[in-house]
């Protein structure tokens, strides 16, 4: 069966000859501007201690979080996501010794870079194109909504202007973007993420990553969940409305992810989204159901 939209799988065999590649998480010892008292030390409200990056394996050297991963999954390529808090939020020295790193590894096929869109200093572009010439690059920017009220809600701390001066700076340089959205934040209508999809397919991302809003443990957003101060999708909601984002999204945007996802341990709710196989089967058995795909409806 053809997937009703364009995976991740699928363009990572489009893009690497057929070759297997894998994705490694990586906390690369970044700390976050919104944390670290230089915009804010709150953080976002939904934002975990280990900053969204992986739990197991966060005090590890670089070098060591690469290896464990590379023998746990032999025989393929890999792209090396520094995922955990903000990677671009160093100086100019640091950046280079860290990004280096990837290079010592011949299986190693891409660097994937996440960070919040205001934390790109202009120095930092230089570097990037100089990676983006060497190896395939991705740079992941946390959006989460075009909606102000919404970013004001999460507490991220930026504008949408200011992701699109980022995000055209990267793209101006020929560097694939990943966009990260919210699907279900409290106060938002269905219209409104609908909005949010019309932005994407005018901007032409390389790939967006759908979220679903979920509560992690010890974060201000438990503290809210258990104050009962907004109400979290069910499942059937959620299906519903990202079968709706993807009809309208363009078809040549990747898919790299369709729901939360996050370790049990630290995850508080919604119970449901533990099940990420169970989401991704239901999503796609609804379009087959509705004999839909992905920008059926894009516009
Ligand atoms: S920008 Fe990312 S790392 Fe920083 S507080 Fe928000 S979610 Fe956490």
């Amino acid at each position: 069966m053809t997937d009703p939209y364009f995976t991740f799988n699928t363009f990572l065999r489009q893009k690497f000859d057929n070759q297997k590649v894998r994705k490694i998480p990586i906390n690369a010892g970044f700390s976050c501007p919104n944390k670290d008292g230089t915009i804010s030390t709150e953080g976002c409200i939904f934002c975990d201690h280990y900053g969204s990056g992986p739990i197991n394996t966060f005090t590890m050297p670089i070098e060591d979080q690469i290896k464990q991963f590379i023998h746990g999954h032999r025989g393929m390529k890999y792209l090396a996501y520094y995922q955990a808090h903000c990677n671009t939020h160093a100086s100019l020295r640091v950046l280079e010794q860290k990004y280096e790193i990837i290079f010592s590894f011949e299986d190693i096929v891409g660097l994937s870079i996440g960070t919040r869109p205001d934390s790109i200093g202009d120095e930092v572009y230089p570097l990037l194109d100089k990676l983006n010439r060497r190896i395939y690059l991705m740079v992941e920017l946390g959006l989460q909504s075009i909606h102000q009220k919404s970013l004001t809600f999460l507490k991220r701390n930026h504008s949408y202007d200011e992701f699109l001066d980022t995000f055209q700076k990267l793209r101006s340089r020929g560097i694939d973007v990943v966009v990260h959205l919210i699907v279900g934040i409290p106060g938002e209508t269905k219209r409104e993420m609908f909005d949010t999809v019309q932005e994407m397919n005018r901007l032409k991302p390389a790939g967006v990553k759908f979220h679903l809003f979920h509560v992690l443990r010890d974060t201000p957003l438990s503290d809210m969940y258990r104050r009962q101060e907004f109400k979290l999708l069910e499942k059937d909601e959620y299906i519903d409305i990202i079968v709706s984002l993807l009809e309208r999204l363009s078809p040549d945007i990747v898919i790299h992810r369709l729901t939360g996802e996050r370790d049990r341990e630290i995850f508080e709710a919604p119970n449901w989204a533990l099940d990420k196989m169970d989401t991704i089967q239901s999503i796609r058995d609804r379009m087959r159901d509705l004999d839909t795909y992905q920008g059926k409806m894009a516009m």
